[in-house]
C-alpha cells in the first residue's frame, strides 16, 4: 500500500509528490492524459515561481518579464490607467513546460508517475483509500494508499467522490494566441467582462495572448470575439478552462485532502492559482503524516492561516470590477502610477507603505 496517491499532475500535485517522495514516502502520481496538456492557463506568475524549480528551469520556461498593467474601463482605444513598478513584478512562462518540469522532478525524487491514468472512483475506508483508474485501452487499475491528495483541478473527481463541497463560483476562461513577437513589459486589463476582465499579455518571442474570463454563459465567446476584433487580430490556438473562486469550508475528510484548484486555492481578483496551489502543497507536505489522519486538521488550519486573508482581500479587489464605469474611472485615475504591491499578496496593497505612497 502507498502512503499517498496523488490524483493530477498539475503544479500542486507534482509539487506535493516531489516533497512527499523526498521525505521518503511511497507515492503514486496519477495523471489522466499527457502532463501539462491541454493548455488552459496564461502562465503569468510572480517571480517567486523560481523558488519552486531547479536553477536551470528558467532557461527553458521563461518567456517575458512584466513590470506593470494598463487598466482600461473599455477596449484598447479607451484611456489606459497604468499601474507599475520600476522593477520586474512578474514573469510570463511556458505553462506546459512548467507542468512537465515539476512532474519530472517528482519522478526523479521517487514518485511513481503514471500518465494516461484517469481516476474514476475514490473509496475512502476506515484504514485506507481505494482508488480506481482507467487507461485508454479500457483496462481498470485499482490502487490503495493511506491517504489521497485530490489535485485534479476545478471539477475534481476526487472532491465529488468523497462528498466535499465545490468552490463557491466557477468562471469560464478563454485564451488564444497571435504570433507576432512582443517583448513589451505591460499587460493590458480590460474591465469589459461581467465581474471579471479581459486581457492582453505580451509573451516575448512566443507571441501575444488574448484572454477573457467571466461567469459561464453565451456571453463569454461573444465578448472574447469583441476583444480580438477591437485589437484587429485573429488569434489561433483557442483554448478554455475553468477558474474556481472561493474555497469551501472544508477541503479534507478522514483520509483525503484537496490541493490547488480542487480546493479553489486561487486569487479571486486574477484567477491565478499556480503559486497559491504550490504554497498549499508545501504546507500539506510539512503537516500531513499519512499514518495519522488527525494530521489533516493541521493542513486545513495552516493553509487557511497562510492564504485565507489574501483570498478575502482579493475578493474585495475583485468587487471593484463590478462598480459603475464612472466610479471605476475616478478610482483608477486616483490610484494609478507607481505601486508597491506584490501580485500574490493583496495585503501588500493595503499596507501602510503602499497607502502612504498612494496618498502622498
Ligand atoms: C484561462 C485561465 C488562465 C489562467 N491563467 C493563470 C495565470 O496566468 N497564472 C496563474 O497562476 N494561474 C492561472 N490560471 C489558474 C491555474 O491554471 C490553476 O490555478 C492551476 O493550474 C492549478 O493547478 P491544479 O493542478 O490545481 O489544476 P490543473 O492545472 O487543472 O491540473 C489538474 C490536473 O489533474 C489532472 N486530472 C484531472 N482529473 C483527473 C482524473 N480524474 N484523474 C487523473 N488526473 C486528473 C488534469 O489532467 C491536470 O493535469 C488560469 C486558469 C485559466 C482557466
Amino acid at each position: 500500500m502507498d502512503d499517498f496517491i496523488i490524483v493530477g499532475a498539475g503544479p500542486p500535485g507534482s509539487r506535493f509528490a516531489y516533497q512527499a517522495a523526498t521525505a521518503g514516502y511511497d507515492v503514486t502520481l496519477l495523471e489522466k492524459g499527457e502532463v501539462g496538456k491541454p493548455l488552459a492557463c496564461s502562465g503569468h506568475v510572480s517571480t517567486d515561481i523560481w523558488e519552486y524549480l531547479p536553477a536551470d528551469a528558467k532557461d527553458d520556461l521563461f518567456q517575458n518579464q512584466i513590470s506593470g498593467a494598463r487598466f482600461h474601463v473599455g477596449g484598447p482605444d479607451s484611456t489606459a490607467y497604468p499601474f507599475y513598478k520600476s522593477e520586474t513584478i512578474s514573469h510570463v512562462i511556458d505553462r506546459v513546460g512548467l507542468d512537465k518540469r515539476l512532474a519530472r522532478r517528482a519522478a526523479a525524487a521517487g514518485a511513481d508517475l503514471r500518465d494516461e491514468h484517469t481516476v474514476v472512483d475514490v473509496d475512502e475506508q476506515s484504514d485506507r483509500v481505494v482508488v480506481t483508474a482507467t487507461t485508454p485501452d479500457g483496462s481498470k487499475t485499482t490502487l490503495t494508499s493511506r491517504m489521497v491528495a485530490g489535485c485534479d483541478g476545478p471539477t475534481s473527481r476526487v472532491r465529488q467522490s468523497v462528498g466535499l463541497t465545490a468552490p463557491a463560483e466557477q468562471l469560464h476562461g478563454v485564451l488564444a494566441f497571435s504570433e507576432e513577437p512582443d517583448a513589451g513589459d505591460r499587460v493590458d486589463v480590460h474591465l469589459t467582462a461581467p465581474t471579471f476582465f479581459a486581457w492582453r499579455i505580451p509573451r516575448g518571442d512566443a507571441g501575444v495572448e488574448y484572454g477573457l474570463a467571466a461567469p459561464p454563459g453565451a456571453e463569454v465567446p461573444q465578448l472574447f470575439d469583441e476583444l480580438t476584433t477591437a485589437y484587429d487580430v485573429d488569434p489561433s490556438r483557442r483554448c478554455s478552462g475553468t477558474i474556481p473562486i472561493g474555497p469551501p469550508d472544508s477541503v479534507t475528510t478522514d483520509r483525503v485532502f484537496l490541493l490547488g484548484d480542487a480546493a479553489a486555492q486561487t486569487k479571486p481578483f486574477t484567477g491565478g492559482g499556480i503559486l497559491y496551489s504550490m504554497t498549499a502543497a508545501d504546507i500539506a507536505a510539512s503537516t500531513i503524516d499519512p499514518t495519522a489522519p488527525s494530521s489533516l486538521d493541521r493542513y486545513e488550519t495552516q493553509w487557511r492561516d497562510e492564504l485565507a486573508t489574501e483570498i478575502r482581500l482579493g475578493s474585495l479587489i475583485r468587487r471593484c470590477y463590478s462598480l459603475p464605469e464612472p466610479v471605476q474611472r475616478v478610482g483608477l485615475r486616483a490610484l494609478d502610477g507607481e505601486i508597491g504591491v506584490h501580485m500574490d499578496r493583496p495585503s501588500s496593497f493595503f499596507s501602510r507603505a503602499q497607502l502612504r505612497q498612494l496618498f502622498s
